[in-house]
């Protein structure tokens, strides 16, 4: 009985330290474990409008109150600072709830929560950091412990006519020195912004890409996914609602894409 037991929770503890998958929220809200590191994309916003799924309730409840499968996250990363990928009042509370995660974040998005920041909140601001590109900067690298951080601006879809002045970054995380995933926010999926780098974006393969699902709907967006992000996998984020889960009842350019529809659902990183 005894031994049975501690065979049992060696499994358990031994699964979750090897895992090495993505976790599904809502919208473009995804958590990527690689054994204990756990970061966060886009976790926190407000408005669905009229399309987007929001992150359940019980998902959020977990996420504030540090409990599985949010237990012991490192790092929460902000693409832009758009209603529906983002709340400036849920972060700082997130950040103040749970003291042990840093937030990666355009300065758009910081500036947002320092505003609304009150006294006994300021001092979230030393696990926050800021980061400010413009369109054609290099990427930027940051490190902390466990992970390596890389972030480059790319300009919101509707460009080069619409909401050209949002800060929208894609961020190529590495976790552990092992594996690697893209986010890529709400990217204008044309090659003009990432040929600007070749050498960035061919120094890695990465082992999972979360492009917003646009990118499965143009040429121009499959070339992006295929020679510069050059992800071993792709899960398409950002999916209204009204696209089916059921690939067969999809519209024929996203019939072949691996989306993300469900909130809960996973995928191994490899
Ligand atoms: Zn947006």
């Amino acid at each position: 009985m005894r031994i049975s037991a501690i065979v049992l929770l060696t499994t358990i503890m031994a699964s979750s330290v090897t895992a090495q998958e993505a976790f599904y929220m809502a919208n473009e809200g995804v958590m990527v474990s690689d054994g204990d590191t756990r970061i966060l994309f886009d976790p926190l916003y407000p408005e669905s409008f009229g399309q987007y799924l929001l992150v359940p309730e019980e998902m959020r409840r977990a996420l504030f109150a540090g409990e599985a499968p949010f237990d012991g996250v490192d790092a929460i990363f902000i693409s832009h600072f758009h209603g529906d990928h983002f709340s400036p009042e849920d972060v700082l509370a997130l950040m103040q709830a749970q003291t042990g995660i840093a937030l990666y974040a355009p300065q758009q998005a910081v500036l947002a929560m320092r505003s609304i920041a009150d006294g006994d909140q300021q001092s979230v601001f030393s696990r926050v950091h800021a980061v400010s590109l413009e369109y054609g900067d290099a990427p930027v690298t940051l490190e902390m412990d466990g992970l390596l951080v890389e972030a480059v601006r790319i300009p919101h879809s509707g460009w080069p006519t619409g909401r050209v002045d949002v800060e929208n970054i894609v961020w190529r995380v590495t976790l552990n020195a092992n594996s690697t995933v893209v986010h890529m926010g709400d990217a204008d999926p044309n090659d003009e912004h990432f040929a600007l780098d070749p050498e960035y974006w061919n120094r890695v393969n990465p082992d999972m890409a979360f492009p917003p699902y646009w990118f499965f709907s143009s040429q121009a967006g499959r070339s992006i996914l295929e020679n510069r992000v050059s992800a071993k996998r792709n899960v398409g984020i950002h999916v209204p609602q009204q696209i089916p889960a059921d690939p067969l009842q999809r519209p024929v350019e996203l019939r072949g894409a691996d989306l993300f529809t469900i909130p809960g659902e996973t995928r191994r990183l490899r």
